[in-house]
């Protein structure tokens, strides 16, 4: 299949600039996206379209749209072209509003199914994403935040553990770095490590613990900064790291943890395990995930008793945790509440943040 990249240059091939720029961003999305064969642009499932065949469909009504005339979009597929006025918006859209007793996953999942929704994210369906470079801001700003308010302004010799190297993850490492901290990465996909060090998010890569560990201890030692990607599950490396009595002095984690279907990799599957488990028990795998998750977050609370700066970093994981019985799930602080409030009260945010905030 051909490749999707958003046009460049003056050439117009719609009837206006509106409906040009709204079909570069539709094709943005893509073009940085996590998996554009499967329309999937970030956060495990978060789609720029609802199938191949909304995508051209929608690529098919913006071309002809005229100035006086406004597409209606539900869920990534276009659903109708209204004559409105030359004001009106050009484009209308929305995406996966469940509301009330409907908004859980599994009733999510059985429209997804049918083909009836998408998840849309924040930035997917609507065609805003513009890959890991639109977090970098944010997720440094968290950092610096930190810095400020526990470490004397400064993460110089300090280390960071997280995990997901994903669409927004994939931005912790430069932003660790860019704060000047040690930050090792947990990922457990490599194509997403090489992802990242193809564009120059990422220094270093391996798969074993100890030598992820050294890099780290020499970056503190000298106060140098450096991002490792440690090719590893985060439910099994962030209790190993604690085992060996080291504390972190900064724990969050970036998985698609909100997602036990699509998003968060159980501790001891395969990527292909997963994959196959999705189709033939995803009861199981969505139980697995959460236990995992469970895992993690009692390792996060245990890290946060020895001193660790724990947060959660929008991704759901310390409800998940809560309802497999990590009663105490919601002592981890939420990023939002903890740093990111006070740089909005002081005017100082300019970066749209599409956590997921439980
Ligand atoms: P993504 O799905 O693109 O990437 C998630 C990564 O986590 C994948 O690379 C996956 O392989 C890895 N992973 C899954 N399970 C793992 C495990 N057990 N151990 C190690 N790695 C594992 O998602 P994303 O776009 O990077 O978003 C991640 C989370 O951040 C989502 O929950 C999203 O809602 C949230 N989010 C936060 C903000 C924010 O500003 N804080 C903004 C947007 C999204």
């Amino acid at each position: 299949m051909e490749r999707i990249k958003a046009a460049r240059g003056s050439a117009l091939r719609c009837k206006g600039w509106r409906q040009e720029a709204l079909l570069r961003m539709l094709e943005n999305v893509l073009e940085n996206g996590e998996n554009q064969q499967e329309l999937v642009v970030y956060a495990a499932l978060a789609k720029a379209a609802r199938d191949w065949k909304s995508f051209h469909a929608l690529v098919d009504s913006l071309k002809p749209l005229n100035d006086d005339e406004t597409l209606v979009i539900q869920s990534g597929k276009p659903i109708g072209i209204f004559k409105t006025h030359a004001f009106a918006p050009i484009v209308i859209m929305a995406n996966c509003n469940l509301v009330g007793r409907w908004a859980t996953s599994e009733h999510f999942y059985q429209l997804q199914e049918k083909g009836l929704i998408i998840w849309g994210g924040l930035t997917a369906a609507a065609w805003q994403y513009i890959g890991s470079q639109g977090v970098i801001q944010g997720t440094y700003e968290i950092f610096s935040a930190i810095a400020r308010k526990h470490f004397n302004g400064s993460l110089a010799g300090r280390f960071i553990l997280t995990a997901g190297l994903g669409g927004m993850g994939g931005a912790q490492p430069l932003a660790g770095v860019m704060a000047n901290a040690a930050i090792l990465c947990v990922e457990v996909d490599e194509a997403r490590i090489d992802k990242r060090m193809q564009v120059g998010y990422l220094q270093r890569k391996t798969g074993n613990l100890n030598e992820a560990l050294a890099w780290i201890a020499e970056a503190k030692a000298k106060k140098e900064s450096v991002s490792v990607g440690l090719l590893g599950n985060a439910a099994e490396i962030y209790p190993e790291i604690l085992r060996r009595g080291i504390v972190p002095d900064i724990v969050t984690d970036q998985t698609s943890a909100h997602d036990l279907l699509y998003g968060y990799i159980p501790a001891c599957y395969s990527l292909e395990d997963v994959r196959r488990m999705r189709e033939e028990n995803p009861e199981k795998l969505q139980a697995d995930a959460r236990a995992s998750i469970a895992r993690e977050v009692e390792t996060m609370l245990e890290f946060k008793r020895r001193g660790s700066i724990v947060f959660d970093n929008g991704n759901n994981i310390r409800t998940q945790a809560y309802q497999h019985g990590v009663k105490d799930a919601f002592d981890i602080d939420i990023f939002t509440e903890a740093f990111l409030r006070s740089l909005f009260c002081r005017g100082n945010w300019s970066v749209p943040l599409g956590g997921v905030v439980g």
